[in-house]
């Protein structure tokens, strides 16, 4: 069998040395021990001055918009996980989408002015896949316009463009350490913002508003992660470079083995530093997909529609059209790409869609 992805993970020493210090603290969450180690680690290997560790990157969105205060119309893709929207609608707030760029699979950044009304507040945007929004343009476009920005950056763990971790674009950047990712607590995200203020606002999110022990200085949640989640991401971090590494020669593997077919790869942007953590596929349509996703299925292959369906077509958003969305989501199927992956199950992958594209 193989799977679309499987989960990293650590060498079991590496992670019974942290528990057993758990053990011997008696201290398991709220913000302990191993939960700062964490936030210092991820400050200094990304070069950021905030990073607040929370309990999945869906509850990050939600945070992220509660923290900017928006309210009204978000601009956002319609090409992204169920939870950039769902968090949108869960906030009070309206999504409207602004279809993709079909080479990058990124929201495209000439449509979006054409959808900014008086109700507009804010761009929510995704790095589809890793890949780096245009974020400059973006910046441009909200600052004309006075909107804030929100990157949902879950696949992007050792991105960089410009020179700069991917985590350090936009007003409120949010990420996903959930099991399936690169990097991965077990269950986690985390938000990061380049202002203070932003950053205390969002500090008290995450713990129920209390500044200190009987004091709240404003709303907030439980999105607070354990040390046992702080302890897997411990033991994970230093496997990061060699995951990077891998995940490249895998990708590209991939890429050799499947030119020539007719089949669309996503465009990556040229500034950036890319983590090749997925290998989408784009096929001639959505018969051809679903024929190749039932040819490999039968043969013990999962690869995954992803992201699947449209988020414009979802039951609790107005009906948009976003035809090149519509287009990639029916179309695109997400091949098996995990660190444990090998050439020859690579190959595997590969002589199926060869073999049935070749006729
Ligand atoms: C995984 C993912 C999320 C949600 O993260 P969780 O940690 O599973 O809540 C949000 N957006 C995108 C693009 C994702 O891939």
């Amino acid at each position: 069998m193989i799977p679309v992805t499987k989960p990293f993970l650590p060498d079991i020493e590496t992670y019974k040395r942290y528990t057993e210090d758990i053990w011997n603290r008696y201290w398991l969450t709220n913000n302990g021990p191993l939960v700062n180690e964490l936030e210092s680690e991820l400050k200094s290997l990304l070069e950021l001055d905030h990073v607040l560790f929370v309990t999945n990157g869906t509850i990050a969105i939600q945070m992220a918009i509660k923290a900017l205060d928006l309210k009204g119309d978000i601009l956002t893709t319609p090409f992204s996980f169920v939870a950039t929207t769902s968090s949108i609608a869960w906030e009070n707030c309206n999504p409207v989408f602004v279809d993709i760029d079909p080479n990058t699979f990124n929201i495209d950044p000439e449509l979006i002015e054409s959808h900014i009304t008086p109700n507009t507040t804010a761009i929510l945007a995704t790095h589809v896949f890793g890949n780096p929004c245009d974020v400059l343009r973006i910046e441009n476009i909200a600052k004309n316009h006075g909107l804030a920005v929100i990157y949902d950056a879950a696949h992007c763990f050792g991105v960089r463009v410009n020179n700069k971790s991917i985590f350090s674009y936009g007003d409120i950047c949010t990420t996903s350490f959930h099991a399936t990712k690169l990097f991965h607590t077990t269950e986690g995200g985390a938000v990061f913002t380049p202002n203070a203020d932003v950053n205390q606002r969002l500090f008290y999110l995450r713990n129920f508003g209390h500044d200190g022990p009987d004091k709240f200085a404003s709303i907030g949640v439980n999105a607070k992660n354990s040390e046992f989640h702080a302890a897997m991401g411990l033991s994970n971090l230093p496997h990061i470079p060699t995951i990077l590494s891998r995940r490249k020669s895998q990708y590209l593997y991939y890429k050799s083995n499947l030119e020539n077919l007719g089949l669309t790869f996503q465009s990556i942007h040229p500034d950036a530093d890319y983590n090749y953590a997925y290998f989408p596929v784009v096929f001639k349509n959505e018969k051809q997909a679903k024929h190749i996703q039932n040819l490999l299925n039968n043969n013990r292959i999962f690869p995954r529609r992803y992201f699947y369906p449209s988020l414009n077509t979802l039951p609790y958003v107005t009906p948009q059209e976003c035809p090149n969305s519509m287009a990639i989501a029916g179309s695109i199927l997400c091949l098996p790409l995990y660190h444990e992956l090998t050439s020859t199950e690579q190959d595997l992958v590969c002589r199926f869609i060869q073999k049935e594209l070749r006729q």
